[in-house]
């Protein structure tokens, strides 16, 4: 039995499941979900991209209609809503205790539909987990209702110019006062999404000794000292790409993101739902390209012919739909799996296969970004018209490569990381 299909129904721009086809994941409360913000997004991001893109920058009165149309709890929680968020508004009306990997899944692949307005949110969906996972109650209860309200905004600041994969040696210091009341912070962060707007900035320092077991994550809020320059980067000025410099910067000690010393295990933490929501932004990217590189191959006419009705364009629509299915079905095991497990065994059992999904979210991306700019032919590498988003997306793919752990460096933790289990897994036999 089918259900009725949802959105375009060019061959795979949308996911299997919109089309009816039957699916073990996705339930009411995901159609509600994806109805809601599909609707939401096109009448109120869609008719004001162009202009935004072209003007550098989203109005911050958006980041307010986004808090009172519930966009901004989902964005903070990941894959569950704590039950003492009931109160704050949550789009499609989804009650925190339905709220599950897969709602999470649904949002971003229709936030990422709607083009560069996701940007927006990359500070809050990466800095806000450590406050809700690892800070104390009265941080929380202190910060919370003013990023969840859209008053203030927060970002992840943790690569520095001299550290970014090697995120063990990294110098930016916090020295406690001899009150013991406050850190003292000096350092530098480089390429710091949302940055430019932000209120916090959940922030990887070093406290103690070299290693990983000097540093600890400290909240801290823009005050004195704090500077912010932009940085610009390839896929534009909207995601507020920031060289940040702290000046011997006062921050409470009670902004403190749960011990001293945990800062390291904090962030690798954090870094396994950045890495899954990342395969989330690749999957509809693609989908979004060749939905326009399909509406193109059907009407364009070169040789006598449409474009579709060449042997070697079908080819490639049929060497990206497969890569793009196979996607979409890795990430969906990894979130059917992470939400089986508790946070401690999925970053255990997990950590490294989501570094390999984000790899191959990567690649996949390349691939569809180049034979869909190519089907568009001169329009794919046009800035307007109707192969607008197909360069866009081809600009965007180094930002799904690099940030959030680079893919040598991802390739190679996905292995040691499937050698450890292994072992343990070995270990464990040996005793029986
Ligand atoms: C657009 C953008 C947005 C970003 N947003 C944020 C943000 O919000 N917050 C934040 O903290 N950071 C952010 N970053 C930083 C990003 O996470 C780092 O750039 C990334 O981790 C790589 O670090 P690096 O640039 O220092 O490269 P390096 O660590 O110097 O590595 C350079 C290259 O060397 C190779 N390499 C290095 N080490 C190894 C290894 N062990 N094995 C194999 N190959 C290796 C890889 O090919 C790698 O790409 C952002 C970066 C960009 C470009």
């Amino acid at each position: 039995m089918t259900s009725p299909s949802f959105g375009s129904t060019l061959p795979w721009a949308e996911p299997s499941w919109y089309t009816g086809r039957p699916t073990p994941y996705y339930k009411e409360s995901h159609r509600r979900l994806r109805d809601a913000v599909r609707k939401w997004c096109d009448e109120h991001i869609a008719p004001h991209t162009d202009s935004w893109v072209e003007a550098g920058a989203v109005p911050p009165s958006l980041y307010h209609a986004c808090a009172a149309a519930g966009l901004l709890v989902p964005i903070a929680s990941g894959n569950s809503i704590p039950p003492s968020w009931a109160h704050y508004p949550i789009i499609g009306d989804i009650a925190p205790a339905e709220w599950d990997g897969f709602h999470d899944l649904v949002l971003w692949d229709e936030l990422t539909r709607s083009g560069s307005i996701a940007s927006l949110f990359i500070g809050l969906t990466v800095g806000a987990p450590p406050l809700l996972k690892f800070a104390s109650k009265w941080l929380q209860d202190k910060i919370f209702p003013e990023i969840l309200s859209g008053e203030k905004r927060i970002c992840l600041a943790v690569t520095e110019p001299s550290a970014g994969s090697d995120v063990r040696n990294l110098t930016t210091t916090a020295e406690k006062t001899q009150d013991g009341k406050h850190y003292v912070v000096n350092g530098e962060k480089k390429w710091i999404t949302n940055g430019m707007f932000s209120d916090y900035f959940m922030t990887a320092v070093r406290t103690g000794g070299p290693g990983a077991e000097g540093i600890s994550m400290l909240l801290i809020p823009r005050s004195e000292g704090v500077k912010t320059r932009p940085v610009p980067v390839i896929a534009g000025p909207l995601a507020a790409t920031t060289y940040l410099t702290f000046e011997d910067v006062k921050v409470p000690v009670e902004y403190l993101i749960g011990k001293e010393g945990h800062g390291f295990r904090q962030t690798m933490v954090n870094f396994n739902h950045e890495r899954l929501w990342i395969a989330f932004q690749c999957l509809r990217g693609c989908r979004t390209a060749m939905h326009d590189a399909f509406q193109w191959a059907l009407k364009r006419e070169a040789f006598d012919k449409k474009l579709i009705e060449q042997p070697v364009v079908r080819n490639k629509f049929g060497n990206m739909g497969r890569q793009v299915e196979a996607l979409q079905a890795w990430t969906e095991q990894v979130v059917y799996e992470l939400g089986q497990l508790s946070d401690k065994d999925g970053a255990r059992l997990l950590g490294g296969t989501t570094a390999l999904l984000k790899v191959e979210a990567g690649m996949v991306c390349k691939y569809v970004a180049e034979e869909c700019l190519k089907i568009m032919g001169g329009l794919g590498l046009t800035k307007t018209g109707q192969g607008a988003r197909i360069e866009a997306f081809y600009r965007s793919v180094p930002s799904f490569v690099v940030p959030g752990g680079s893919e040598d460096v991802m390739i190679d933790l996905g292995v040691r990381e499937a050698l450890k289990l292994h072992r343990q897994a070995e270990k464990a036999r040996s005793k029986l």
